[in-house]
């Protein structure tokens, strides 16, 4: 069990670590991105459904051909929902999202003409999209900052005592408590970059990784 005295955090002590992390993960990963390809919003939100449980790298693949077919909200409606699911069963979960996606269009072509919305509260009315895949919308697509708690910001911010929740609600509230709110998305965004690179769910590799002078958990033999 990790040792007791990381889960309290003390706000200012998080602050000042997110501070002198960030410079050195922009320096890292200077091209830390959203890696689901889009070229508009509604693009980015068909992936981020398509992504639930499922590589980017896979929804990327699936999506190359799919967003040459599908170019509206209209056209994703007016489609088959059977037809849907044959077309992205690579990702997943495939009847779930297919339902999603079919339902998400059919809302925006009809009450949002055809545009996904910009705001958290608009887009938390369509099927399949919670505060995580809002968030994706918003800083990618709306320059509207946000913090995406995927299951990489989760277990970083955690091994950071950045925050001790993993309840993703609870800890995007932690976390933009301590991150300037201008850094929200970018911030998210680089914590993936580490987490794939360097500080992955099984296997740390603390020995290489370029902000363990400020990780309480680096070296530690049990993580969060
Ligand atoms: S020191 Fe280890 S646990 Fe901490 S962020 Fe780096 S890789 Fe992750």
């Amino acid at each position: 069990m990790p040792d007791k005295k990381f889960h309290k955090i003390n706000p200012s002590v998080a602050k000042e670590r997110v501070a002198n992390i960030w410079p050195i993960l922009k320096r890292t990963y200077p091209n830390a991105k959203c890696s689901l390809e889009h070229v508009n919003p509604l693009e980015l939100l068909i992936s981020t459904i398509l992504a639930a449980q499922c590589t980017d790298e896979r929804v990327n693949i699936v999506t190359k051909n799919l967003y040459k077919k599908y170019r509206t909200a209209a056209d994703w409606a007016a489609q088959d929902v059977k037809v849907i699911e044959q077309e992205i069963k690579s990702t997943g979960f495939y009847r779930n999202k297919a339902k999603n996606i079919k339902a998400a269009c059919e809302i925006i072509a009809r009450d949002f003409a055809g545009k996904v919305p910009d705001t958290m509260e608009d887009l938390l009315k369509l099927p399949g999209v919670g505060r995580k895949t809002a968030n994706v919308i918003l800083g990618n697509c709306f320059n509207t900052p946000g913090i995406i708690c995927d299951t990489h910001v989760i277990r970083l911010s955690r091994r950071l005592g950045l925050s001790t929740n993993d309840d993703p609600a609870k800890l995007e509230y932690d976390l933009m408590e301590i991150v300037p709110k201008r850094n929200w998305t970018l911030f998210s965004n680089l914590l993936v970059f580490h987490g794939r690179n360097i500080c992955n769910a099984r296997r740390p590799d603390c020995e290489k990784c370029p902000i363990a002078n400020y990780c309480p958990s680096a070296g530690r033999k049990e993580y969060y």
